[in-house]
């Protein structure tokens, strides 16, 4: 894809905003909107268990049922997730950090 100078700027304005700081990691209770993310003076909180959930457990579901189709695995996701408590999403990405091994090369599915 070819970028304009339009995107490069609007890439940067998004680094200088990283750059400034003022951004903490934290769960947000919302009562039920899986919220990833909220901004108010000045600063931004961002949830990044919901979409670990969502990621961890679609995985899970193709590690254990590796017959089942793209679509049926991402329903089931989403069904389950509307049934998981706070706590109970708090607790799995919790569980999935300790276990979780880091590898500092990225995974390259190109080759
Ligand atoms: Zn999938």
């Amino acid at each position: 894809m070819k970028r304009t100078a339009r995107d490069f700027a609007l890439i940067g304005s998004v680094f200088a905003e990283v750059g400034s700081g003022r951004i903490t990691r934290a769960f947000i209770r919302d009562g039920r909107s899986l919220t990833d993310g909220v901004y108010s003076n000045g600063r931004i909180v961002i949830n990044e268990d919901h979409q670990t959930a969502d990621t961890l457990i679609h995985e899970c579901l193709h590690r254990s049922h590796p017959s089942w189709s793209e679509r049926y695995v991402r329903r089931t996701t989403s069904y389950i997730r509307r049934r998981m408590s706070d706590e109970e999403v708090m607790a799995l990405v919790g569980e999935y950090k300790k276990r979780a091994r880091t590898r500092k090369r990225p995974v390259n599915l190109e080759d």
